[in-house]
């Protein structure tokens, strides 16, 4: 069952758009000759249009933000994907791209007026290439299955959401998406080589090479990468893979203090280590998962650290012995090392675990995604712990530690409007803070409908019209994706 969420920051404007409940049996604007030639693109079984097909299609993992699309296409090939954009521009309807619908921004949440197009059908490992260690995707692929397809030619590929085994390597690229080994191996965007795009006009754009150098004129890959969805739909992805690692240690640490894990991790960067994994929960999250996962975690310490190191097995080797002396230096009360593959799959599983285990315990679980420069992490965190106090909230906060990437996480009730009202106002003050750190309103989780009241400060008045005058560039009647980013 998956987990209720919220983007705390969703502005009242951006609800006041989204008002139908995903729950109506409003009617569908779209006219009857528009649903004949839909279904003729997509091929009827293909084409939803009851209120029972088309309500699961109306929210994605963002509480709070729902409207029931119009129609549900699910599209089978780029040639299709064109036609109902053609159409769309032609009959003005709206298009919503959607993968797994995970996301944690509204992303995918329709407006009025849109239909939603599903890519999930489009889920071919095209080829992999032990040669130029690439792989060639359909959007629709499940990112797990495309590691586990690079490790049959021992071969990698390093992202790795705490998502991925629901999520779309589609929804990761228009994502931009990161993951618990982004430290090392950085984000989606480092290991996309070539996309091929549907423009919203309808016009196939493939961009990029298997070369490794490639300086030909822009690079337009990176224009759709972290596009969410509004600069066009992508069809097929050519992905950079890494030769896998031979070795692996993980490791656990035990802190008595918040300021005692960050400053273990600020001094493992220090001393150049870049360790593939360096996470971390709180107290309340550390509870939360263990009466979740039952894997023995220390319930009653203030914060764990999950450190994992990669590699030639002599680094592996060195490096670890190195994180377990710094974590002592730094007080941790007690450093578990897994002993073999499954006690470190049971560990980074407790981890990857941290947002179904906070969402069991109260009815809305409302988690976001500030991040800082890693010099201000114990700044950050005990700011998001005062402004908690502050507003008498609880909050459970977990993440990437070693990326500076903060998950605080409010549990509340979103029936009661007044403790709703106080987190938004304890969020606005978090995203506030980590502008003024020198931060940023989102790490990877996207802008998307909830963050979109933030964008201006974050990227200045210039920023804002300059991702305007491309949006409108490339989608001038404003089909793909509207709301989303911006207005
Ligand atoms: C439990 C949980 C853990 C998570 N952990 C992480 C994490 O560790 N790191 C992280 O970065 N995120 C995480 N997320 C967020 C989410 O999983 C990611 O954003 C993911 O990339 C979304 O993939 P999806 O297939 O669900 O995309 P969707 O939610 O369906 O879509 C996301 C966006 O991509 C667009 N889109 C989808 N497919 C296409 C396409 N083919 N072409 C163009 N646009 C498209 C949509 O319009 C939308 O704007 C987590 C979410 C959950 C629920």
């Amino acid at each position: 069952m998956f987990i209720s969420t919220i983007s705390a920051a969703a502005s009242a404007v951006s609800r006041s758009k989204c008002t139908s409940e995903p729950g109506s049996t409003e009617l569908m604007s779209l006219s009857a000759d528009t649903l004949r030639r839909l279904g003729e693109i997509v091929g009827p079984a293909n084409l939803q249009q009851s209120p029972e097909e088309r309500i699961g299609y109306g929210y994605d993992a963002t509480p709070m933000l729902a409207h029931l699309p119009d129609a549900v296409v699910f599209v089978e090939s780029a040639q299709q994907i064109s036609d109902v954009l053609k159409l769309a521009n032609a009959e003005g309807f709206k298009v919503v791209p959607r993968g797994s619908g995970t996301n944690l921004s509204g992303g995918t949440v329709p407006m009025e007026n849109c239909i939603v197009l599903v890519t999930v059908k489009m889920d071919k490992i095209l080829e992999i290439d032990p040669r130029n260690l690439t792989a060639l995707v359909e959007p629709g692929v499940l990112t797990a299955r495309i590691d586990e397809a690079a490790g049959a030619h021992g071969l990698f590929y390093p992202p790795d959401p705490g998502s991925m085994k629901i999520s779309t390597i589609g929804g990761n690229v228009a994502e931009n998406s990161g993951g618990l080994r982004g430290l090392k191996y950085g984000v989606t965007r480092d290991y996309v080589l070539g996309l091929e795009v549907v423009l919203p006009t309808g016009e196939l754009l493939r961009c990029g090479t298997k070369c490794v150098k490639d300086v030909a004129g822009y690079s337009l890959k990176d224009l759709f990468i972290g596009s969410e969805g509004t600069l066009g739909v992508v069809t097929q992805i050519l992905l950079k893979l890494l030769p896998r690692p031979t070795a692996r240690r993980t490791m656990l640490a035990t802190f008595d203090t918040m300021t005692d894990a960050a400053e273990t991790v600020s001094d493992i960067i220090a001393r150049k280590i870049i360790p593939c994994t360096l996470e971390f929960l709180d107290k309340t999250t550390i509870a939360c998962v263990e009466d979740y996962t039952k894997i023995g975690l220390p319930i009653g310490a203030e914060a764990i650290l999950l450190m994992e190191t990669d590699g030639h097995p002599v680094v592996v080797e060195e490096e670890s012995a190195r994180m377990i002396e710094l974590a002592r230096a730094h007080h941790a009360r007690d450093v578990r090392v897994a002993k073999d593959t499954a006690e470190a799959d049971k560990l980074t599983s407790a981890r990857r675990a941290a947002f179904s285990a906070l969402a069991r315990v109260s009815p809305t679980t409302i988690l976001e995604d500030a991040t800082v420069p890693r010099s201000e992490l114990a700044a950050m965190i005990a700011f998001i712990q005062q402004t908690a106090k502050k507003y008498e909230l609880r909050v459970g906060i977990f993440g990437h530690f070693g990326d500076g990437n903060l998950h605080p996480t409010f549990l509340c009730d979103e029936r009661n409007r007044e403790e709703i009202e106080r987190v938004h106002t304890a969020f606005r003050e978090i995203f506030e803070k980590a502008i003024a750190l020198g931060g940023t309103i989102t790490g990877e989780h996207g802008v998307g409908l909830a963050k979109k009241g933030f964008l201006e400060t974050f990227a200045g008045t210039t920023g804002l019209q300059v991702m305007c005058a491309l949006k409108h560039t490339l989608d001038p009647n404003h089909v793909l994706n509207p709301g989303k980013i911006f207005d």
